[in-house]
């Protein structure tokens, strides 16, 4: 007898599959920067500016020119003017004198360097400098973090905190990004009810679209909610067509396993087409991808672990790419050591919820966080990484170096 786990693809050539048809979206718009948080940028964005805009001082000190020193060594100086930060000297520099400077403001013409105050002493109304000045020192030069013309960021970049106050600085105000990628979701199942409604006999919370809705959220798509639908291939079919007359991506959920009330694959079937469907991987091993007439579907699980684990490696990884973004924005993998055992069968890549921290020795460890039940949603409650445990890989015996996958912003917070 064949292992059930045969003819399965691995994550890998799932991904492979999801992603080779894809073109990225192109319709661009024009926002103003304080729209654009999340968003994609369209194209390279270019500085219009030198930073700094002009030479600056590093330190606050006294600016000045290295003729003046060389008068003599135990030369005293006097202060012959002020410049600060948005008030620059202005006036005449006599020689043998320097120029008191604050951070940031303007070097006046012919500075050589900048000696900090801490290496100076007041005599009188002079100062002495205590230190070696070097020609250049604690100058900040015009165009030396960016130049005019530079390219600060490429195209396909989400707009975050470290990107949008960098456009700021460079006075930009309007940015040109990619529209928003439109998915349609539903969850199928006839035990299904919205959270604020009693549950009858054999019902349970639907809580898969409301997780989903909010990864969408936060990757930015607009988020078209067709609801509940129930087990009914009628109802199915009108969803279907629904969402794929409205939507770039349909995410269903439920009903795409073996039993007897799931249509969703042979839905997808009669109105697109499949393209693969049966993953090697736990949770997660029913995953439907496909193609409608004018959308890409995916038809997730039902139990709402395996809906955002899918979720989380294999329509996180799509969206991005249609957003011709480089980064996933998933962390990078890690070693740690199982600080217990862990329970696996080989056959299968395991995605367990997991918890890392360091010990007091300094050392990487994780221990699964609860039951791994694709039922049971506390363990991500308590989880703070992915275990990633190879296909072919058995028990995992506690002191084993094992991958964990930290989660990134779309589990975290
Ligand atoms: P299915 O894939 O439709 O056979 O569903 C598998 C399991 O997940 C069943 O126990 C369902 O009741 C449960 N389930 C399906 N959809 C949801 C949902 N939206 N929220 C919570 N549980 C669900
Ligand atoms: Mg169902």
């Amino acid at each position: 007898m064949e292992p059930f786990t045969s003819g399965l693809i691995s994550l890998d050539e799932a991904l492979t599959l999801i992603r080779q048809p894809l073109t990225p979206v192109r319709d661009k718009v024009s926002l103003a920067l304080e729209d654009a948080s999340g968003r994609i940028t369209a194209e390279a964005v270019t500085s219009p500016v030198n930073v700094p805009p002009f030479d600056n001082s590093a330190m606050d000190g006294y600016a000045l020119r290295l003729a003046d020193l060389a008068l003599s060594k135990e030369v005293t100086l006097a202060v012959a003017g002020k410049a600060l930060a948005g008030v620059p000297f202005q006036g005449d520099w006599p020689a043998g004198t320097v120029i008191r400077i604050m951070t940031g403001a303007p070097l006046p013409e012919g500075t050589d360097a900048v000696v900090m105050q801490e290496q100076t002493e007041k005599v009188g109304e002079h100062i002495r400098i205590t230190a070696d000045v070097v020609a250049g020192q604690n100058i900040r030069r015009a165009g030396e973090d960016i130049r005019i013309g530079e390219a600060v960021l490429q195209a396909g970049e989400r707009l975050g905190v470290a990107r949008l106050p960098l456009l700021t600085s460079l006075g930009i105000s309007e940015i040109t990004v990619l529209r928003r990628l439109r998915v349609a979701v539903f969850s199928t199942g006839d035990e299904l009810v919205p959270v604020g409604q009693p549950l009858q006999e054999g019902q349970i919370y639907d809580t898969n679209r409301f997780a989903i809705r909010l990864m969408l959220t936060k990757l930015g798509c607009e988020v078209v909610d067709l609801g509940i639908i129930a087990d009914d291939p009628q109802q199915l079919r009108t969803a279907f067509e629904e969402a794929n007359r409205q939507a770039d991506v349909v995410i269903s959920t439920g009903g795409v396993s073996v039993g007897e009330a799931d249509y969703t694959r042979d839905m997808l079937e009669t109105l697109g087409s499949v393209t693969f469907w049966k993953l090697a991987m736990k949770p997660g091993k029913p995953f439907a991808f496909g193609r409608l007439s004018e959308s890409w579907f995916c038809g997730l699980p039902g139990n709402p672990v395996s809906a955002v684990v899918t979720f989380y490696h294999l329509v996180q990884p799509m969206l991005t790419t249609l957003l011709g973004m480089k980064d996933d924005g998933r962390r990078p993998l890690l070693s740690a050591v199982a600080a217990q055992a862990i329970k696996k069968s080989p056959g299968r890549l395991d995605l367990q919820r997991g918890h890392y921290h360091y010990n007091n020795d300094g050392i990487l460890q994780v221990k699964p966080a609860g039951h791994q039940g694709s039922h049971v949603f506390s363990s991500f409650a308590k989880a703070n990484c992915f275990i990633v445990l190879e296909r072919e890989r058995g028990s995992v015996q506690a002191g084993e170096t094992v991958t964990i996958e930290p989660f990134n912003t779309l589990l975290e917070d």
